[in-house]
C-alpha cells in the first residue's frame, strides 16, 4: 500500500511526524487508536495491513460496548512508525493539534475483503470481536462503521 498522499499532505521539516515508508509486517499486527485534539476531537484508528497502517477517523469515539455503532473514516495511509507518535503538530500543518495515544496493542484478522475487515482487538482498552464495515456506494465511499460483536458464546 501507498503512503503518497500520506507525504503529499506533509512537510516534514516542520511537523515531528515520522516520515516513515511501507516496511514489511511481522507476525503481531500492530493496533492503535490516537487522540487527535484538533478543532474537532477525534480518534484515529490504525490497522497494520499490507506495511502502513490503514486508518480512520473516529468522530465520536472507538465503540466500547457491543452493537454500539460507530462512523469510521477512512483517511490516508499511515507509516507503521506512526503508532508510536505522540506531540504536537504545528499550526498551519496538516492535523494541527496534539496527538496522544489511547489505547495500544496488537490485532488478528478473522476475515477481510475490499468492503469489511472483521478482527480480534487485543488491546488495553478494546479486547474482542471488531467490524469495519464499509456503507454502501450512496454515501460518502470513505464512511465505514466500526462496532464490537457479541462477545462468543461458549
Ligand atoms: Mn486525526
Amino acid at each position: 500500500m501507498s503512503l503518497k498522499e500520506y507525504h503529499a499532505k506533509r512537510d516534514f521539516t516542520k511537523t515531528g511526524e515520522p516520515a516513515g515508508s511501507a516496511s514489511l509486517s511481522s507476525n503481531s499486527r500492530i493496533y492503535v487508536i490516537q487522540k487527535h485534539r484538533v478543532t474537532h476531537l477525534h480518534y484515529d484508528l490504525r490497522l497494520e495491513m499490507d506495511g502502513v497502517l490503514r486508518s480512520w477517523a473516529l468522530p465520536k469515539g472507538p465503540p466500547l460496548e457491543a452493537n454500539l455503532k460507530r462512523l469510521a473514516v477512512q483517511t490516508e495511509n499511515h507509516p507503521i512508525a506512526y503508532a508510536g507518535f505522540e506531540g504536537t503538530i504545528p499550526e498551519g500543518e496538516y492535523g494541527a493539534g496534539k496527538v496522544e495515544i489511547w489505547d495500544k496493542g496488537t490485532f488478528k484478522i478473522l476475515e477481510v475483503d475490499e468492503n469489511k475487515i472483521i478482527f480480534t482487538i487485543d488491546g488495553e482498552k478494546l479486547k474482542g470481536d471488531y467490524c469495519l464495515i464499509k456503507l454502501k456506494p450512496k454515501t460518502d465511499p470513505k464512511n465505514w462503521l466500526f462496532f464490537k460483536k457479541k462477545a462468543r458464546k461458549s
